[in-house]
């Protein structure tokens, strides 16, 4: 199939990307590069734009021959949306609806979008199944949702077929670690507490331990890199121009922040030093999924169950590249 990746030059977009190339597909990234690092698509087609340029994505679509589009071009940052919601509304929701008009102008009629288990937010059932109730609690995370909203509409009125997955805690690199996550500024706990390892302490902060959790402090589930990538590919070839699915990706295992620290002196050999500070806005105290409709409707099985595993691949990238990408 031939596939247009919106942020295919983005830590989760770039490994799905790959993945699709090397199972046969003809891939393009279309990224404008803010987060995306042209290194990551290994030298696959990419285009360089903003999604908001709703005329470059028709041309875009045209020049290529696109069938499907896989969405995942959208600003992340749960703490900055907190502080600056008008950007994560203008590029999550304003492109969002650049990218569907661009798409029923040229009647491409398929769509993968990459949403979040965040969606679910304070509901404090889990795991969490796909029928849960979504009760967002920051501005990234209610723009997800608004999306997941606007594709439905789009689809019905128009005729496209659909399938929202809700991602769990993406983590790890590639097994030759050549690829992995490299965001600037840092935000996430795995490559935080990592860097801090290679780079000498430099105060790693844990938010919050007066969580309702066994620890205190947030429990999330971290799904490999390359598991993550092996669902898209998945519900992609099962995508029809009917379809309207919706899966949780998530290994279906919660590991706290402690647990994660632990994990990482466990695979480096090496102690760390944190403090614990303020509760982070926005942060649900828990979020695993349940992930048996991904397994028994797509067959999906992960590479790596156990957190160990997806740490010793981020560890490795650390090692191998500590500059990340160096292009920025
Ligand atoms: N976290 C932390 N210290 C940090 C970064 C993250 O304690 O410096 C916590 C954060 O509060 C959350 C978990 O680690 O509970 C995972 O955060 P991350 O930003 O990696 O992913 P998110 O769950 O926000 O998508």
């Amino acid at each position: 199939m031939k596939i247009l990746l919106t942020g295919g030059a983005g830590y989760v977009g770039s490994a799905c990307l790959r993945l699709l190339k090397q199972s046969g597909h003809q891939v393009v990234a279309f990224d404008n590069l803010v987060e995306g690092h042209p290194a990551a698509v290994d030298g696959a087609e990419l285009v360089v734009g903003d999604i908001r340029d709703t005329q470059l994505l028709e041309k875009t679509l045209r020049d290529y021959d696109i069938e499907a589009v896989m969405h995942f071009a959208a600003a992340t940052n749960v703490g900055e949306s907190v502080v600056n919601p008008a950007y994560h509304y203008d590029n999550n929701i304003g492109g969002t609806l650049s990218l569907l008009n661009a798409m029923v102008a040229v009647g491409v009629k398929k769509i993968l979008f990459s949403s979040t288990c965040a969606t679910y937010g304070l509901n404090p059932v889990s795991p969490m199944a796909e029928d849960a109730a979504q009760d967002p609690c920051s501005p990234y995370a209610r723009t997800k949702l608004a999306v997941e909203w606007m594709i439905r509409d789009f689809a019905h009125t128009y005729g496209m077929g659909f399938t929202i997955l809700r991602y769990f805690n993406a983590a790890g690199a590639s097994a030759d670690g050549r690829f992995g996550e490299y965001h600037h500024p840092e935000t996430h706990l795995i490559p935080l507490v990592l860097q801090d390892i290679l780079n000498g302490p430099k105060a790693l902060k844990v938010f919050g331990n007066d969580y309702p959790t066994v620890d205190g402090t947030c429990i999330r589930d971290y799904v490999h890199i390359d598991d993550l990538a092996s669902a898209h590919l998945l519900a992609m070839e099962a995508i029809e121009d009917n379809t309207q699915e919706v899966y949780n990706i998530g290994t279906g295992n919660g590991q706290s922040v402690l647990d994660i620290i632990k994990a990482c002196e466990l695979v480096s050999g090496h102690q760390v030093v944190y403090t614990v500070v303020e509760r982070r806005p926005g942060d649900a105290p828990e979020l695993v999924a349940d992930p048996r409709k991904l397994q028994s409707r797509l067959g999906w099985k992960p590479k790596y169950p156990k957190i160990e595993d997806t740490v010793r691949t981020a560890w490795m990238w650390h090692k191998i590249c500590p500059q990340g990408y160096g292009e920025k």
